[in-house]
């Protein structure tokens, strides 16, 4: 063999164990660090009276931490506001005045105010009085149809014109033994702070968060994707049964139905949303309202709203609050908000 073809030998030689590392050293590198296929964690929890969903996925940390933490946050939320606990409006409930309230407290009730306002009455964060008359403030309650005479007193503590509120005394009052009911707004409120937990934690983490209807987006499927939200037919046998399809990438959707929490006398229907100014559950042809708002909380409380004031001036007015309306009637014909459209589709 010549000194010639030995040389040559030698240099494919190298070529081919320098081929050889580069590849297996990108081989190695493809396997180690490849993103993982995002995968989405489902976890149901029975909490702040209803079924809560949390579908989250993360390519940062453990998706089971994220919806231990979202979890956690809803319940501390149902603990300090719901009526029947022992936090700060069971306890405003008691006295009947509060100060030094909490900004969170302050928050709460300072848009349960404005929504009020807004909705001119549709929505009244007062009418725990009336709730319990009717049985609805609790799965055990016995439901029944109040006497007129009943009704007429527990209007006489209702309102949310009884309500004082001073925010930059941190004191808020209620008058002529007044109760606040913050139930048709802190569930939508507990998922916004929840989703705020998991964000805090992973600002990438993707999916949603459903309480009962109430929805709000963590971030898109697969980072891109909308979520596909069912309006459920009020009068379907399940949650299967869907009229209507939402696409969200963001945002929130909450529905409020006649079908909830309701019982049935001689052939008429009594639920749980009430018409502040009757005190009787309210009766206007709607059996169910689905707003889209930019927060869950404006989306669940605009939904309570919006079952009351029905077609006018729910549908055509409450957009000016960034709540888009879609009412399904009791002959299941359906109204629109101009815009809700555009999240029909894809
Ligand atoms: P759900 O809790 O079934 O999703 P809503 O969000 O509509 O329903 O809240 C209904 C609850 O809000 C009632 O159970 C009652 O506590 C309270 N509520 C009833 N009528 C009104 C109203 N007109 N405005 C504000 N809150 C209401
Ligand atoms: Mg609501």
């Amino acid at each position: 063999m010549s000194r010639r073809n030995t040389s040559h030998l030698l240099r494919s030689r190298t070529i081919l164990y320098a081929v050889l590392l580069v590849s297996s050293v990108a081989l190695l590198t493809f396997v180690f660090f490849r993103q993982k296929p995002l995968e989405y964690y489902d976890r149901t929890e029975y909490l702040l009276g209803t079924y809560v969903t949390v579908r989250v996925s993360s390519s940062k940390m453990s998706p089971v931490t994220l919806a231990e933490a979202a979890m956690a946050e809803m319940e501390r939320i149902d603990d300090k506001f719901g009526s029947r606990s022992n936090g700060v409006i069971a306890e405003l409930n008691r006295s009947g005045e509060l100060h030094d309230i909490d900004k969170e407290t302050s928050f709460l009730i300072k848009s349960a105010l404005e929504i009020a306002r807004n909705t001119s009455g549709a929505f009244d964060p007062t009418l725990y009085e009336l709730t319990k008359l009717w049985g609805f403030d609790d799965e055990s309650s016995e439901k029944r149809i109040p006497s007129e005479k009943e009704i007429e007193e527990a209007l006489g503590s209702t309102g949310f014109s009884r309500i004082t509120f001073v925010e930059e005394s941190q004191y808020v009052s209620l008058a002529d033994g007044a109760m606040l009911d913050l139930g048709a707004i802190a569930k939508g409120y507990a998922v916004d702070m929840a989703i705020a937990k998991i964000k805090a934690l992973d600002d990438g983490a993707t999916g949603f968060i459903d309480a009962g209807g109430d929805i709000g987006v963590i971030g898109p499927k697969y980072g891109s994707r909308p979520w596909i939200v069912g309006v459920r037919d009020p009068r379907g046998e399940s949650v299967q049964d869907v009229i209507e399809y939402i696409y969200l990438y963001d945002g929130a959707v909450a529905t409020s139905g006649d079908y909830e929490r309701f019982f049935i006398e001689d052939n008429v229907r009594y639920h749980h949303i009430l018409d502040p100014e009757t005190g009787y559950p309210s009766r206007n042809g709607v059996i169910s309202a689905t707003v889209i708002g930019k927060s869950a909380m404006l989306a669940d409380a605009y939904a309570t709203a919006a079952f009351v004031t029905g077609m006018e001036p729910g549908v055509t007015f409450l957009p000016r609050f960034g709540a888009l309306v879609l009412l399904v009637m009791e002959d299941m014909s359906t109204f629109k908000s101009p815009g809700f459209e555009v999240y029909q589709e894809r």
